[in-house]
């Protein structure tokens, strides 16, 4: 069983320390048994590190009118008739439950502040200013001053489809988002920028192999990724084949929209 000196260990091996500030993805059940659960995870993140961040995203609060736009990856009448009630989002809402322990752990603890993004807040510890740049036009502005701040990406027992910084690399090079809509305050909002998939993000692995760095949590696999390299690496990629980090499952229908998108393009 892990403890919370494990978490520290490694994350000193790392490199990190206390003017180092990471976006965390993690997934507590692939760490395996760890004494003081999700708490131990994120206190000793937060000992170690100066400023973290995480997606606590609510998909929850998403809205699906009966009719929009063509080309936007979503079947509005198909999603009304099996879709569950919208839930008004507000900013003490727990993440969805899918972004796992650890993110609602790090939200719920006193000092973190929570960005008001309907479904894609960050929350996070040191970061208010990072947090307070997200905006609907704007939603990976943290990830864009982690970036320029020399952050790094943290992985803990999740692969690179966890890695929402490369939905920011899609932005940077504009590549075809969506739109979404979302319940606030009793006011429906629209979302732009809604990012497509990320079931094809773990290929960029070959591309940035020679900067992560790994490590071993328990069961779990931890990689560090210098996020200014990350972003210059997946944006170049993508520039030279647009196609990149999309994925090949029969019938998604979000890369299949870029991929059409694209090919309007490219003519
Ligand atoms: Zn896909």
């Amino acid at each position: 069983m892990l403890s919370y000196r494990d978490f520290v260990r490694a994350f000193q091996e790392l490199g990190l320390n206390g003017d180092r500030r990471v976006m965390l993805h993690t997934s507590l059940q692939a760490i395996g048994e760890v004494k003081g659960g999700p708490g131990t995870v994120v206190g000793s993140l937060l000992a170690t590190c100066g400023a973290v961040i995480t997606p606590a995203f609510t998909f929850r609060s998403m809205v699906t009118p009966p009719y929009g736009p063509d080309n936007n990856a979503m079947s509005y009448q198909d999603e009304v008739e099996g879709g569950s009630t919208p839930e008004v989002f507000q900013l003490d809402m727990p993440v969805d439950v899918e972004m796992g322990e650890i993110a609602e752990t790090l939200r719920i603890h006193p000092t973190a502040k929570r960005s008001t993004h309907p479904l894609l807040s960050f929350t996070g510890v040191n970061s208010g200013e990072a947090l307070a740049l997200q905006s609907l036009e704007d939603p990976w502005a943290p990830v864009k001053w982690l970036a320029d701040s020399d952050g790094d990406v943290l992985l803990i027992g999740v692969d690179h489809t966890k890695n929402v910084s490369l939905h920011y690399a899609e932005f940077l090079v504009n590549r075809k988002q969506f739109v979404r809509w979302a319940l606030i305050e009793g006011v429906i909002v629209e979302v732009p920028h809604w990012p497509g998939c990320s079931e094809g993000f773990q290929a960029i692995v070959p591309h940035i192999q020679s900067f992560i760095q790994e490590g071993r949590l328990g069961n779990a696999k931890v990689e560090l990724i210098p996020l200014r390299d990350l972003i210059n690496t997946a944006t170049g990629w993508m520039r030279e084949d647009p196609k990149a980090l999309l994925c090949n499952r029969d019938g998604c229908e979000s890369c299949e929209t870029v991929r059409r998108a694209l090919g309007d393009t490219l003519g």
